[in-house]
């Protein structure tokens, strides 16, 4: 509608609250405005509140707490995902991932405690945390079996601010005498989303430790292009909902034959997460995307679960044959 001149579009966004017995009203009411604020960042009409942790502000409120108490006392784990490069079958380098298990709650996931570490800022000493016993698990690999491998670690919005982190990064890498040719950090769309400038430079610094840089959940947002244009990028990230397989999946796969394409047009390395099944692996194998990660290769494992599996890892059961090329020869 109109007012003063201005035409303005206005949305609506429902967040929806159940009332069970007894209970009272203003906690559902405060139910609902945490689903209607969630169903505004998603962009949904409607979103119906459900009882996962985090989004609830009481429970927020103990995570932050207990989450300064697990990063002071060392509670934080970290698991560590293959990622394979199916041209040869080798082993590419692993994805460090988060873990919390906590005595009370049980295990936290990372996408309810990343996002409230966000919040309290303690997201500063979470990715030295992480960056910190990346490269440790890196020189002790290192060490024993004389491979070099790839480590990918995961940075939120707040630590392309932090110049401080950086140098923090920087010095922890040299410490543990980690390649920087070998680290991957990756961000996700939403982390650059507002100040484009501020990212660049952030990304810039970084790239000068000669690290790598990948866009994370490639796919997910809706301006990645922008991004890709605008942000020097080592590498692209193909998100995981692509590679669901549902009634959409003709529509998906040529999304990602597209995402591969473009990736691989502007030089950058691409990978695919969330490969779950063989016939993902062939099909990214035959768009040109070799570097796969997923529950089809291995789980995110403790160190000592991935110590195991590297063990009596056979490059050989991972090759994958180009499908659609072999097609055309025959
Ligand atoms: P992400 O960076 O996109 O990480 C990949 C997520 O996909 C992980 O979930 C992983 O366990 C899961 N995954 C791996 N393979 C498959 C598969 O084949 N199928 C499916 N369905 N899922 C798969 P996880 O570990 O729960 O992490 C969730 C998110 O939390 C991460 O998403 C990342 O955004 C964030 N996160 C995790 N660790 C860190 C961290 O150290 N720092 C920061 N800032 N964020 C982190
Ligand atoms: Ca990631
Ligand atoms: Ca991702």
């Amino acid at each position: 509608f109109s007012y003063e001149n201005m035409s303005l579009d206005i949305e609506l966004t429902i967040g929806v609250s159940k009332l069970h017995d007894q209970e009272k009203v203003d906690r559902v009411i405060r139910r609902a405005q945490v689903a209607s604020k969630e169903a505004s960042l998603r962009r949904l009409k409607v979103l119906h509140y459900h009882n996962k942790l985090g989004q609830d502000p009481e429970l927020t409120g103990i995570i932050m707490s207990k989450l300064k108490l697990a990063l002071d006392e060392g509670w934080l784990e970290l698991a560590f995902q293959p990622q394979i490069n199916t041209s040869n079958g080798d082993l590419f380098g692993v994805e460090a991932l988060v873990r919390w298990n906590d005595g009370e709650l049980g295990w936290i996931p990372p996408d309810v405690f990343v996002p409230i570490a966000e919040q309290c800022r303690l997201i500063t000493p979470l990715t030295a945390f992480v960056v910190r016993e990346t490269c440790a698990f890196y020189r002790r690999f290192n060490d024993n079996t004389g491979q070099e491998i790839a480590i990918s670690i995961n940075l939120s919005a707040r630590n392309l601010s932090d110049e401080f982190l950086i140098q923090e990064v920087s010095s922890i890498i040299e410490e543990y005498q980690v390649p920087p040719r070998l680290v991957t950090f990756e961000v996700t769309e939403t982390a650059i989303i507002g100040d484009i400038e501020k990212s660049r430079a952030a990304l810039e610094d970084l790239l000068d430790l000669g690290v790598k840089m990948a866009l994370d959940d490639f796919g997910t947002g809706y301006s990645s292009l922008v991004y890709l244009k605008e942000l020097p990028f080592t590498e692209l990230k193909i998100d995981k909902g692509f590679l669901v397989k549902d009634d959409k999946a003709q529509h998906n796969a040529s999304l990602v034959e597209a995402a591969v394409l473009l990736g691989k047009t502007l030089k950058m390395e691409v990978i695919a997460e969330g490969v779950e099944s063989l016939e993902m692996a062939e099909q990214l194998a035959g768009y040109g995307c070799e570097i796969c990660q997923g529950f089809y290769f291995a789980r995110p494992m403790s160190e000592a679960k991935f110590a195991v599996w590297y063990e009596g890892y056979d490059n050989k059961r991972n090759i994958i044959g180009k499908k659609h090329e072999i097609t055309y020869e025959t």
